[in-house]
């Protein structure tokens, strides 16, 4: 069932940290692209606590009389997906298209996702296609696509790429998400229906180096991770089970050899401590898995996510759809 509502604004949301190099470029392209759609659009710059004039240029492009562009000032630095729900929350569009500011992603390639969007899908994707970014950022991405490709179910190629457009009733699913840490292209699948991806160009960064160290990096994997599956807290059981389970085995080969070879196949009871050894480790894992699995439902509950959402409900005849509500 594709989504046949019509869209009349676009909104396109843009994290901002120590940007200043590239803004006046960005602002420029974005502003271009946005007008070749021919309707309704805002550009919503979030400033996530830059220290440099990041700030002060958005603020001057945002306060030109008749200009599209909202200026959205975080206090301090909350990484890039918190700064994207920051604009999610004051986007009122139809249709939401996420972006880099570093112009790694063309600006141009906006138009094409709308017209994508106005086929009727809800969440649009990209996969980049010549990749411009080293070996040590492309293989963990290429391991982690396909674990998310696994997990979620949705077959999409490029999780990494920020260049996404979201339809209104996928960013009103993912506001009522009050989890902390979240890794928006995963959550937005969890709520979509019709997917799709696109081909689109990927440049090198041209101003400064990439605002993610790699400590940064590391918890953006972690809450990528945590964000879609508790599955590594299921794995403690199966290691234990695994590990008791060859205890047993070994304690089982030793008695068989023992009573068939006679007693110097004991070692000095060596062996048997051993095998008793597997056995206690693998119950000790055993446990620490139903810790976890225990774990793994309360971070369930304490995210408290919407267990689902109506799209429509259809009474004698008259439909009303409660996610796709009308503006007012
Ligand atoms: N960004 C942000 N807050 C941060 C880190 C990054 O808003 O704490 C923004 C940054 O300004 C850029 C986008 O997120 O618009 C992607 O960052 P970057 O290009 O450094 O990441 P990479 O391309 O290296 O993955
Ligand atoms: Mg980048």
């Amino acid at each position: 069932m594709l989504n046949e509502k019509a869209i009349t604004k676009v909104a396109v949301v843009i994290p901002v940290y120590n940007e200043e190099e590239s803004l006046p470029e960005l602002i420029r392209r974005t502003k271009e692209a946005c007008l070749l759609l021919e309707r309704d659009h805002d550009i919503i710059l979030v400033d996530d606590g830059s220290r440099d004039r990041s700030s002060e240029i958005i603020q001057e492009a945002a306060s030109l009389p008749d200009s599209h562009i909202v200026g959205v000032m975080l206090n301090r630095n909350y990484g890039q997906h918190a700064a994207i729900m920051a604009g999610f929350e004051i986007a009122d569009a139809d249709l939401v298209i996420t972006l880099d500011a570093d112009l790694q992603n063309p600006p141009e390639e906006i138009p094409r996702l709308v017209a994508k969007a106005d086929e009727g899908f809800d969440v649009i994707g990209t996969v980049r296609k010549h990749r411009k970014d080293s070996v040590f950022r492309r293989l963990p991405s290429a391991i982690i696509n396909g674990g998310v490709r696994r997990a979620t179910g949705v077959q999409m190629n490029d999780y990494g790429c920020m260049l996404r457009a979201y339809r209104r009733h996928i960013i009103d699913a993912m506001l009522q998400c009050h989890e902390r840490s979240t890794f928006i292209p995963i959550l937005a699948n969890s709520f979509a229906r019709n997917t799709t991806e696109i081909d689109v160009d990927h440049a090198e960064r041209e101003f400064g180096d990439s605002k993610y160290s790699p400590m940064k990096l590391i918890n953006l994997m972690f809450d990528l991770i945590t964000c879609m599956t508790t599955t590594p807290l299921r794995l403690l059981s199966i290691v234990g089970s695994v590990v008791a389970a060859t205890g047993f085995l070994f304690a089982f080969v030793l008695l068989m050899l023992r009573l068939l070879f006679g007693p110097e196949w004991s070692g000095d009871g060596l062996f048997t401590l051993f095998a008793v050894l597997f056995i206690f480790v693998g119950a000790q894992f055993i446990g620490m898995g139903l810790l976890g699995e225990y774990i793994g439902r309360m971070y369930q509950d304490v995210r408290a996510r919407p267990r689902y959402f109506v799209q429509k409900v259809v009474r004698k005849g008259q439909t009303s759809s409660p996610l796709f509500k009308e503006k007012s």
